[in-house]
Order: structure tokens, then sequence, then C-alpha cells
């Protein structure tokens, strides 16, 4: 593959970690984002690392993967650079589940019966347990789980330091640059068209996060990934009162939703800088980006149920962004079997920060033809949910 040229298309941390791992490969790479880098979703959300809110399947298995992963990764940034390694802020720090109702209950327990049966740890906490290891969550709760191996970044440090490994492995890097469409020849993307000029290069990947599937559109091969919207408030920083990634129970279902409406689901961490964030909520609005009060205060409600101690904290921001949603939730990793020389990497809803390292991996592996990391069928591009009603089964050698 050496003298192969890829164009990255989108400077998130998707894009950032397919970079990294096609330049580590001896692949030349250039990096296109019509912003500046992680500039959009990737610096709108939140940097949870989860296994725990992942039923048995195929993202559970991306997940794990990933968060093997993810140690590696950061030994490779932090060789090249501590500085950049820092600003990752990786902590493994686990997470917390609390139901705070018997349904609750009994649902966490069915959860994670199967995630046991799939290998994630996931460690009862009875009352005691649970003050100890989180002295500020209501003590009205009717079940806690530990999960050891949940882990959280801080997601624009970590996609800079992601793209910085790429462009110290000879990767390039062209921001304010939008993908306008694409210049093809004979059934092949042989380049594209920019505000900035043509790019050419043997293979693209789309890697345009909630915009995946306008970018794709405008490439003549779209894919079927919308928008999520989600909410976040930030406090002050506070005296530590957050130890672990704490979530309420009805987080799995509001993920597993496919509803248009609001859900909310309490969704509390802290950070580096003291400040504790609170999610979060899921809403398909388009790219409606205006901040809703009521969305906020369902947010804060539900954190509050979660944390009483949180009442007497100001507030110091909120911000929201967009989740890049495919119906069927899984996310959409593989060649296009309608534009040779198109690839997606894309559509991770809420699990984008934590899933980017095994992404970036298992595209690598694909476009250089290694064995993959894992079994990558159920997140190719020819299925119904990415495809809609014209999805084509194709055969593996062309997946
Ligand atoms: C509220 C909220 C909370 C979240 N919490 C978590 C969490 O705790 N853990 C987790 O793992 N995930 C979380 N996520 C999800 C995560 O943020 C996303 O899955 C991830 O950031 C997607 O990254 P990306 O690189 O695919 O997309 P993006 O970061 O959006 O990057 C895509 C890039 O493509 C560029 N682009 C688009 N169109 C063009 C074009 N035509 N030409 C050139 N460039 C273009 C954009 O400018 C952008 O920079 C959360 C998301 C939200 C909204």
């Amino acid at each position: 593959m050496y003298g192969t040229r890829v164009a990255v298309l989108g400077a998130g941390i998707v894009g950032a970690a397919c970079a990294r791992e096609l330049a580590l490969a001896g692949i030349e790479v250039v990096v296109v984002d019509r912003g500046a880098a992680a500039s959009a979703t990737t610096s709108h959300g939140e940097g949870n690392v989860l296994v725990s809110d992942k039923g048995p399947g195929p993202e559970l298995e991306l997940a794990r993967i990933s968060r093997t992963l993810w140690p590696q990764v950061l030994a490779g940034i932090a060789e090249r650079s501590a500085h950049a390694a820092h600003t990752v802020e990786w902590e493994p720090k686990g997470g917390i589940v609390v139901a705070t109702t018997g349904a609750g209950a009994q649902g966490l327990a069915r959860f994670a019966a199967g995630q046991r049966a799939a290998g994630v740890r996931a460690e009862v906490l009875d009352a005691e347990a649970l003050a100890e290891a989180e002295p500020y969550v209501t003590r009205e709760h009717t079940a806690a789980l530990y999960y050891p191996e949940d882990a959280q970044v801080q997601p624009a440090g970590a996609a800079a330091a992601l793209l910085g490994d790429a462009l110290a492995a000879g990767a390039s890097l062209r921001t304010g640059c939008e993908v306008l469409g694409a210049v093809t020849r004979g059934g092949r993307i042989t380049g594209v068209r920019t505000s900035a000029g043509l790019l050419e290069a043997d293979g693209f990947v789309n890697a345009a996060g909630p915009w995946s599937g306008e970018l794709s559109t405008r490439l003549g091969a779209p894919v079927d990934v919308r928008p999520r919207r989600g909410d976040v408030l930030v406090t002050t920083p506070l005296p530590p009162m957050v130890f672990h990634k704490v979530y309420d129970a009805d987080y799995v279902g509001a993920v597993g939703s496919s509803a248009e409406d609001l859900q909310t689901s309490a969704v509390v961490e802290s950070t580096r800088g003291g400040s504790v964030l609170i999610g979060s909520s899921r809403r398909r609005v388009g790219f409606d980006d205006r901040l809703r009060p009521e969305v906020l205060s369902a947010v804060a409600a539900k954190a509050l149920r979660l944390f009483p101690a949180l009442a007497k904290v100001p507030v110091m921001r909120a911000y929201g962004g967009f989740r890049p949603y495919v119906p069927d939730h899984l996310p959409v990793i593989g060649a296009d079997p309608r534009l040779a020389g198109l690839w997606h990497a894309g559509g991770h809803e809420g699990a984008g920060i934590g899933l980017s390292v095994g992404t970036g991996r298992l595209l690598r592996n694909l476009i250089l033809g290694e064995p993959t990391v894992m079994d990558t069928t159920p997140f190719r591009v020819d299925r119904p949910a990415v495809l809609g009603e014209s999805a084509q089964p194709v055969s593996e050698e062309t997946a």
C-alpha cells in the first residue's frame, strides 16, 4: 500500500483515528475538514468510553476492542509527545449504573446477565459499597452495578492527539476546505471537488459524522446517517463529588430507543477541570441547534434524582451537539459497494468517542486487506438501515 493516497473527509475524532491508523501503516493521508479539526460533534458531547451501556452484539464487541486499544494508542501518543497524551485526559475510573425503581433494578440485572455472558465485568454494589464509592449519590436506589472497564477522555484533546500522531507519520491536514462533490471515472471515485480546488486520491473515507448523509449524497452514494440532538449542562468547578461515570438505569433504554420525541436520562461525570457534566437528552430535530429550556430542565431533574446534592450547584453553561444516528443504531464501516474507492466510517451515534480507535483499526484492516479484528458484516454499508430499499447484498470480497 506504500504510495497509496487516501483522503479522509472529516477531522472529527473518527476521521482522526482513521487517519492515524492509515498514516502509521505507511499510507499517504490527507485529512480535509470544512471547519477546524474536532470542531463539530466531537467537541459537543461528553467523553465516555463505555462498555456498560451496550448489550451483547457487534457494538459491544467493537467497544471492547476499542477499550483494549485505547491504552495502547495512548502509549503510542505518549512516545511522540507526553503533552499530547496528557491532553487526552484518560481516566479509567469505571462506571456505576444506578436503578431507582423495582422495574429498573430487574431490567438492570437482566441486562448485566447478558453482558457478563459476553465477557463484560459487572459487579453488584450493595448500599454500603455504593455509598463508599459515590457518597453523594441518592440513597433512594434499588440496585447498583459497577463496571470497572468504563473510562473517560476529553474528546477534543483526544481527537487532536490522534490527529497529531497522523501528522507526525506524514499525513497532512486541510481545514476550511469543504467537500462539494465527486469526480468519478469508470464507476470509481478519483477525486473530490472542494472549496479549495480538486483533491485526487486512490481512496476517500467519509468521516463526516452527522453530515455523512449529506456528504455521501454530494458524492453520489447516499447513506442514511441522521442527526440526533443531545444537550449537556456544565456546572462550575466543584470540590470532588462524583468519582465515577454515574448514570441511571434508564439510560440504556434511551440509547436504544429510536423515538423522535425527547428522551432524557441522567449521565453524570466529573472532569479534570472540576466541572461536572450532566447529560443528556436525545431528540430527532434535524440540525436545529437551539437550546430548549424544557429539555435542559428535564435533564437537570433526572440528574437531581440521582445526585440530590447537585441542587445547590450553579450551572455555568449548556451546550448541545448532533449524534450521527443510523436507524439500526450501528455504525457504518466499510467500502461502498456502489462507488469503488469510497469508504465510510461513521454513524456511531452517542458512542463515537469511545469507538473511534476500534473504527480506525477496522477501516485500516479493510483498506489494506488485512484480517479484521472482528467480523465487520454488521457494519457493512449495504444493509437496509443504511441504504434503505435499495440495499442489495454484496459479496464479502467487494465489502
Ligand atoms: C450530547 C452528546 C453527548 C455525547 N457523549 C458521548 C460520550 O460520552 N461518549 C462517546 O463515545 N460519544 C459521545 N457522543 C457521540 C460522539 O460525540 C460522536 O459519535 C462523535 O463525536 C462523532 O465523531 P465524528 O468524527 O464521526 O463526527 P464529527 O466530530 O462531527 O466530525 C465530522 C467532521 O466532518 C466535517 N464535515 C462535514 N461535512 C463536510 C464536508 N462537506 N466537507 C468537509 N468537511 C465536512 C465536519 O466539519 C466535522 O468536523 C456524544 C454526542 C453528543 C451530541
